[in-house]
């Protein structure tokens, strides 16, 4: 099972290899592996009526 692991509190990160991401800049992001940490994501959007991958957020993101 994946332990709710950032980067930042110094523990390493179990890469969920169910959420693919990139972005580095999360304290969720496993720094070595392309891939989150924790074991659940919430995806959001931020528009009304989201037509593109663009429209969509990941609000678990926390900044690094
Ligand atoms: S919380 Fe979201 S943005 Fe952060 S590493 Fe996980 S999937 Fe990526």
């Amino acid at each position: 099972m994946n332990k709710t692991c950032t980067t930042n509190d110094g523990c390493s990160c179990t890469a969920n290899h169910a959420i693919a991401c990139s972005v580095t800049s999360c304290a969720h992001h496993c720094k070595n592996e392309n891939y989150c940490g924790l074991n659940s994501i919430r995806v959001g959007t931020h528009e009304t009526n989201p037509a593109m991958d663009q429209c969509t957020d990941c609000q678990s993101f926390k900044k690094f």
